[in-house]
């Protein structure tokens, strides 16, 4: 299954991440993910393969690929208890939001 976002999705979510705290520190965020480009690798972010990798496009602005390679192509796996969920849990690639920061 691809999910490819429409121009009323990426608006939402560009607006969405410009008020969080981490669109204080990541301005240019909102303006890619608007036009759909990666912030990490700068090639396409509009295509995902599931829900999931949309909201984490959401959080974060990266591609499906790039987040691939963060998250080993093994997301829905990753909860396992080991080194690397932990790291989830403390907030990476979350939508935990502590309010401040
Ligand atoms: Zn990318």
């Amino acid at each position: 299954m691809t999910i490819t976002t429409t121009q009323d999705t990426r608006r939402a979510a560009a607006e969405a991440f410009g008020k969080k705290p981490a669109g204080q520190l990541f301005k240019s965020t909102p303006s890619k993910m608007l036009n759909g480009i990666c912030v990490d690798c700068g090639g396409d972010a509009t295509s995902f393969r599931d829900a999931l990798s949309v909201k984490e496009w959401t959080i974060a602005g990266t591609c499906q690929s790039c987040q691939d390679e963060f998250y080993g192509g093994d997301y829905d796996d990753g909860m396992d208890g080991d080194h690397e969920s932990g790291l989830a849990s403390a907030g990476f690639g979350t939508d935990e939001d502590y309010g401040a920061f």
